[in-house]
C-alpha cells in the first residue's frame, strides 16, 4: 500500500501518471487530502468512482499515530507520536494572539549532539519519512478543528522539534513543498522556517530547492567555544557558517537570518560574548533570538538568570540589532524547546533499559 502522504504534488501527478491518471485528478486528491484533510477515499466526491476504488486498492492516507495528547496550561498543546520500534517524536502547537505556531519533528532522535540539547542526547534512530513529517501539519490541522472565524489556525510552521531537518534533506524538503503549495496548505515561504545545527552544504541546497526562513543555531560567538557546544561547527566552522548565510540571504523569503542562541549560564553569556556576536552581525543580516535554556536530568547546564538575559540583550539592541528573548512555554508538559519526548529514549538510561514503551511515556 502506498501512503499518499509520502507524496509532494509533483510525485504524486506521477504516481497517477503511471496508473494512466490525469494531473488533474492528481490535484484533486491532493486538495482532499490537504486542504480539506480527508483520509477516506469514499468521501472524495468529485473523484470518478472508478478512481476511487482504484485508489482503494493501492493506498492508503495514513498520519503517525498519536500516543499522547497533552493541553498545557498556557494553551501550548503537544502530540506524542508513535513511530513504531518505540520511536517516539513530538509536534507542538503554539498559540499566540497574532498567529499559530506548529512546530514539527524531522528525525527521530539526532546524531549531531549538541552539548546542551535532550534530544542530541538520545542518540540518532532514524529519518521520519516525508508522510511521517507532513502527516504532523496534515495531523494537527484535524485536531484542532476549524477556527470559527475561518481564520487560519496554524499560520507558521517551524522545524524546530526533534532532529536536524537538513539531515533528512529529501523528505523535509518534500514536506516543505506540500506546505506552500496552494492545491495543499498554501503557507507563504515567510512563515515556514527551518531551523539548522548549520550544514552548510545542505544550506545551500535549500537555498536552490526550496528557499524557505532560514533560522541558524548559532549559541556562541566564536568557534572554540561553539566547538565544545555544537560539534558540528568542527565541520563547517563559523567563517563558512556566516558566508552560507550570506549566499543564503540571496534568495531568501527574508532579508535576514535568525539566530538562535541558547542562554547557558556561565558558559555564552558573557558580556564578551555579547560584544562578539556584534562582530558577526555587522557580517550577515540578522535579528538574535535568545532562547532560556530549558534544563533536563543531567545535561550538566543551568539557565542564565533572567537579569543577565536582559542585559545580554541590552548589549544587542544598543548596537542595532533586533532581538527577542523567546518565552518558554509549556512548560509544564515538557514542550519547552530542548525537552521534547525526553523521557521516550536516553543515552543514560539504555544500558538498563533499551526500549521505553511508548505507554510509559511521561509517567
Ligand atoms: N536541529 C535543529 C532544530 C531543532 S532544535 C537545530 O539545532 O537548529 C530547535 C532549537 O532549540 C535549536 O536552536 C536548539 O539549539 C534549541 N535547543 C536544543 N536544546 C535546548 C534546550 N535544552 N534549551 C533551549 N533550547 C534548546
Ligand atoms: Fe540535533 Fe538540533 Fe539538538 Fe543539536 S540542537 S542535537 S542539531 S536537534
Amino acid at each position: 500500500m502506498q501512503n499518499l502522504l509520502d507524496f509532494d504534488a509533483t510525485a504524486l501527478a506521477e504516481w497517477f501518471a503511471e496508473r494512466g491518471e490525469k494531473p488533474f485528478r492528481a490535484r484533486q486528491v491532493l486538495r482532499w487530502m490537504h486542504r480539506f484533510g480527508e483520509a477516506d477515499f469514499d468521501a472524495m466526491t468529485d473523484v470518478a468512482k472508478s478512481l476511487r476504488l482504484k485508489l482503494k486498492e493501492a493506498a492508503c492516507i495514513v498520519p503517525p499515530l498519536v500516543a499522547r495528547d497533552t493541553l498545557s496550561i498556557d494553551g501550548t498543546r503537544k502530540w506524542l507520536l508513535d513511530v513504531g520500534n518505540a520511536n517516539a517524536v513530538e509536534t507542538v502547537f503554539i498559540p499566540e494572539t497574532t498567529r499559530g505556531t506548529l512546530c514539527i519533528s524531522s528525525q527521530a532522535g539526532c546524531a549531531l549532539d549538541c552539548a546542551f540539547c535532550s534530544t542530541g542526547k538520545q542518540g540518532f534512530n532514524r529519518n521520519l519519512s516525508a508522510g511521517e513529517i507532513i502527516g504532523q501539519l496534515w495531523l494537527a490541522n484535524r485536531l484542532l478543528g476549524a477556527d470559527p472565524a475561518g481564520e487560519r489556525i496554524i499560520s507558521n510552521v517551524v522545524m524546530m522539534g526533534m532532529g536536524e531537518p537538513l539531515a533528512n534533506f529529501d523528505n523535509v524538503v518534500s514536506a516543505l513543498r506540500l506546505m506552500l503549495d496552494d492545491n495543499a496548505y498554501g503557507l507563504s515561504r515567510r512563515r515556514v522556517t527551518v531551523s539548522t545545527s548549520g550544514i552548510v552544504p545542505a544550506m545551500d541546497r535549500l537555498r536552490e530547492a526550496c528557499p524557505v526562513a532560514l533560522a541558524v543555531s548559532l549559541h556562541a560567538p566564536n568557534d572554540a567555544l561553539r566547538d565544545t557546544l555544537v560539534p558540528i561547527n568542527k565541520k563547517y566552522p563559523l567563517k563558512e557558517l556566516l558566508a552560507a548565510c550570506e549566499r543564503y540571504l540571496v534568495s531568501a523569503p527574508r532579508d535576514f537570518i535568525t539566530f538562535e542562541y541558547v542562554m547557558l549560564d556561565g558558559v555564552n553569556d558573557h558580556d564578551e560574548h555579547a560584544r562578539q556576536l556584534i562582530d558577526i552581525a555587522h557580517q550577515v543580516s540578522c535579528k538574535f533570538n535568545l532562547i532560556p535554556f530549558n534544563p533536563f536530568p543531567n545535561s550538566g547546564f543551568e539557565r542564565s538568570p533572567s537579569g543577565r538575559i536582559k542585559r545580554f540583550s541590552q548589549i544587542l539592541q544598543d548596537a542595532g540589532i533586533v532581538t527577542t528573548t523567546r518565552k518558554t512555554r509549556g512548560d509544564d508538559v515538557d514542550a519547552a524547546c530542548g525537552q521534547l519526548a525526553g523521557q521516550v529514549k536516553d543515552k543514560t538510561r539504555r544500558t538498563q533499559q533499551r526500549v521505553v514503551p511508548i505507554t510509559q511515556v511521561h509517567q
